[in-house]
């Protein structure tokens, strides 16, 4: 039977012992993996009372990613070292409670898989469904376990580790006034940044302004650290340069951009099951499919049905006010939409890039009529 011990496992439950005096420990979940047997544990710090705010720190969600759990492990020994003589430490916690969970996804870690010992990516294990259109495949899937970003079976019960999570998050932090919760992880891309995840839908999350405000203090505290924001490698040519010079990374660009440095890429299966290449009649395929009125305007043309629709096709959109208190301004701006949508095909085709079908235009010009000065005119009058 190989040894169950790993090093962040063994300096968490040495941690314990030396902080036996301040620390107040319990293991929220046994975690099963074959014979062996985890247990995931949370370490409390500070004044209990329900009354003082409360900082949640969680790690190692992803056992590939050691990372986070490292962090969270660091801080917390370093707090035990200052408790031995750091008064104004003690004197901080009395105002404060700090949670510490470094290792959700122990079994991972042992076995150094992103999921857990079930199969299952702890980050996408939730029974709440996106009201967004998701990224395929990354944006979490419920095909199989074999294959990175497993959700679990629909309906099944969430893993142990998350339900633990959920608990410890309930008990902890939200039954206070205030609290906070971050997760320490690995990121994405090659920089580390603050983000703020919120995965169901795109509507601006609660307490914004105050996160905002945080993050704020951060950049004007740590005035070393330049905390990059925007993707890992910087648009389509950042992304494929990185791509290019890491051995087996994949990456996700523009097809224009992947056609003229001739990169390679990958055929994907589609919502029909077939697999197909990027190119202009898959992506028209897509578009094809779409029902532009439902939505008005706003689909999401990813996993699209239609034996021929390349599942990650994605449309270009321009937003209009409807009310329009410089309607001869607007009219311009629709004159040269009108002569793009007459002229603009061949030069669209010529760039990789796709005009939209003639149905769809149909109705786009009927939009206009939508668009009016402020004495309730039409500013588009043209055909
Ligand atoms: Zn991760």
């Amino acid at each position: 039977m190989r040894s169950s011990a790993f090093s962040e496992l063994t300096e968490l439950q040495s941690i314990i012992i030396d902080g036996a005096a301040s620390l107040g420990v319990r293991v929220v979940c046994e975690v099963k993996a074959g014979e062996q047997s985890f247990p995931v544990y949370v370490v409390t710090l500070g004044n209990p009372d329900p009354a003082v705010p409360a900082v949640g720190f969680f790690g190692g969600f992803h056992g590939l990613e050691r990372i986070g759990s490292e962090v969270v492990l660091v801080y917390l020994r370093s707090l035990l070292v200052r408790l031995r003589w750091d008064n104004v430490l003690h004197k901080e916690l009395e105002s404060v409670r700090l949670v510490f969970m470094p290792l959700v996804n122990p079994a991972g870690m042992w076995q150094g898989t992103r999921a857990n010992f079930n199969g299952v990516d702890l980050m996408r294990n939730a029974p709440v469904e996106s009201r967004e259109g998701v990224p395929f495949m990354i944006g979490g899937q419920r095909l199989s376990a074999r294959l990175p970003w497993y959700r679990g079976a629909l309906g099944a019960p969430m893993e142990a580790e998350s339900q633990a999570v959920c608990r410890v998050v309930e008990e902890e932090l939200l039954a206070r006034r205030f609290s906070l919760a971050v997760d320490c992880h690995s990121g994405f891309g090659l920089h580390d940044r603050i983000w703020f995840p919120y995965a169901h839908t795109a509507l601006p999350i609660e307490h914004l302004s105050e996160i905002h405000a945080l993050k704020d203090v951060f950049d004007k505290t740590y005035t070393a650290v330049q905390w990059p924001v925007g993707l890992g490698g910087k648009g389509n040519e950042g992304v494929s340069a990185f791509v290019q010079r890491i051995p087996g990374a994949i990456g996700y660009v523009e097809y224009a951009y992947a056609k003229q440095n001739k990169m390679a890429h990958a055929l994907m299966q589609n919502a029909a099951g077939n697999f197909v290449g990027p190119d202009d009649l898959t992506f028209k395929a897509a578009a094809a499919g779409a029902d532009w009125t439902k939505s008005n305007f706003g689909e999401i043309l990813t996993n699209m049905a239609g034996k021929d629709s390349w599942p990650i096709t994605g449309a270009t959109f321009i937003l209009m006010q409807k009310l329009q208190d410089k309607p001869a301004q607007a009219t311009e701006v629709l004159k040269f939409f009108d002569w793009a949508y007459k002229n603009g095909g061949k030069m669209a085709d010529e760039l990789d890039y796709v005009p939209l079908p003639d149905s769809l235009v149909k109705l786009i010009y009927t939009s206009w009529n939508n668009i009016k000065d402020t004495a309730g005119k039409p500013v588009w009058a043209g055909k």
